[in-house]
């Protein structure tokens, strides 16, 4: 036991008595306990028990340069001393926060050089919405309002960009969605491809947003929201044909692109976006989680020329947070950007721990129940089956065996995620060559007491 807090028995008590936690079951863990987390460096997080995790999910896919640098409490610390708050609402700034858009507007690709800050992915989602409403509304276009999304995307959770999320789970709680918002069906080959082949099923999913937008009619359609590749719907990479034949549909009818790159962006592609791994252009880019590696809350909507324009000459756009652009957290992104660059995060990664990875994973698919086996940079997932040629699901209620799976990676001190019965992986863009072994050791492991519990 560590000796600077109160014992594990102590804490999961209290755990249970007073927090409640996202996305959980609350009964079912208090009922076990939470696992108390205390400290964490590099891709590892120790908990109240001296057990050393590797953080196969950095986070919640978001501490991409490692746990624990000291430069980013450092950059902290000088950023209260010298101002430790202040807003950037009446006609005022500050210097972390427009180091951190110039910095921005340097590193995102085309003409995306402007940023409104926002506290997190999800109010920057909300950010957006508001953002593409009024610019249509200023064209001269007041009923371009709907915003089309697809099935199965997460884009948040507040009442906004929960409803754009397409989480059936989430819709059925707290009156969601809200009004103005559509889906398309995902890119999912695996589940939903049929005898399609993964060519022809990503231009058919593309061109659902073309049968859309004519159904609702383009007079109506603001603009398509679309992460490069869905991260909490379980990493589904999609397949070739998708992406240039969505980007052909939205050029064609002049519906905005929102790029939501809260998972993608920052490197986890092997890119610094994930738009640059795929070609897209957007016209409005979300972006959170990377930004800061986690250190702190802090998102943003990166905006085109285009749209930034018209925004800015709109008048006052009515929108925006205490926390935007605050100034300990731009400081610290800044300090995390730095850092990224100076070491060449992203190259190194692209250029050695990706492909080392990507080797191993793909490998995986010799196990017997795994199907597919999807990786693009630090972002991978498999496909859990009984049957691999007839891409099957479990017979039991889909997401059991998942569920075993990523239970019995945690007790061998592995964080990897389930969604359903896929499981997913988003470690630190900074693991080694022989963390990713012990990684893949840990996760063979898990997924041979997985199958013998599920059988
Ligand atoms: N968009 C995407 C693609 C995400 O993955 C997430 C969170 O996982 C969000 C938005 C919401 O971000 P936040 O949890 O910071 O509100």
């Amino acid at each position: 036991m560590l000796e600077n807090h109160r014992p594990t028995s102590e804490m999961q008590a209290l755990d249970a008595a007073h927090h409640m936690h996202p996305f959980t079951d609350g009964d079912a863990l208090n009922a076990k306990g939470a696992r108390i987390i205390t400290s964490a460096k590099g891709v590892f997080v120790t908990d109240s028990e001296g057990e050393q995790i590797l953080d196969g999910m950095a986070g919640l896919w978001c501490v991409n340069i490692g746990y624990g640098r000291e430069e980013i409490a450092e950059a902290a610390a000088r950023q209260i001393r010298q101002l430790s708050y202040y807003n950037t609402f009446f006609q005022t700034s500050h210097p972390p926060a427009l180091e951190l858009a110039a910095k921005l507007a340097e590193l995102a690709p085309g003409d995306l050089n402007h940023v409104f800050f926002n506290g997190s992915g999800s109010d920057s989602n909300d950010t957006n919405m508001r953002m593409a409403r009024h610019y249509w509304q200023l064209k001269g276009k007041p009923e371009k309002q709907i915003i089309l999304s697809r099935w199965n995307a997460y884009h948040g959770s507040t009442m906004g960009s929960g409803s754009l999320s397409g989480m059936k789970a989430m819709h059925k709680q707290g009156g969601l969605p809200i009004p103005g918002i559509d889906w398309i069906n995902q890119p999912d080959w695996w589940s939903e491809g049929g005898e399609m082949s993964p060519e022809e099923f990503g231009l058919a999913r593309a061109r659902e947003l073309e049968a859309k937008i004519l159904d609702l009619g383009e007079d109506k359609v603001a603009a398509f929201i679309a992460e490069p590749i869905q991260g909490a719907g379980g990493v589904i990479v999609p397949p070739e044909t998708y992406w240039p034949e969505i980007q052909r549909i939205v050029d064609k009818y002049g519906i905005l692109l929102i790029a939501d790159e809260v998972i993608c962006g920052f490197g986890r592609t092997g890119n610094w976006f994930g738009t640059q791994t795929f070609g897209l252009r957007p016209d409005i880019m979300t972006i959170a989680k990377g930004l800061s590696s986690g250190y702190v809350p802090i998102g943003g909507s990166l905006v085109s020329d285009k749209v930034a324009k018209v925004i800015n000459a709109g008048g006052e756009f009515a929108h925006g947070y205490t926390y935007s652009a605050h100034p300990v957290a731009a400081a610290i992104a800044l300090e995390n950007l730095r850092i990224m660059q100076d070491e060449k995060i992203v190259e190194k990664m692209a250029a050695d721990t990706a492909p080392y990875l990507k080797t191993k994973w793909e490998a995986l698919t010799a196990h017997p129940m795994v199907g597919e086996a999807k990786i693009v940079g630090m972002m991978a997932s498999i496909a859990l089956t009984p049957d691999k040629a007839a891409r099957a699901k479990f017979a039991s209620k889909e997401g059991t065996v998942g569920l075993i799976c990523r239970e019995r990676c945690f007790a061998n001190n592995l964080v990897m995620r389930h969604v359903g019965d896929r499981m997913v992986i988003a470690p630190p863009l900074v693991i080694s060559r022989a963390e990713i072994d012990m990684l893949i050791e840990r996760a063979i492991r898990s997924l041979d007491e997985g199958m013998e519990i599920a059988k």
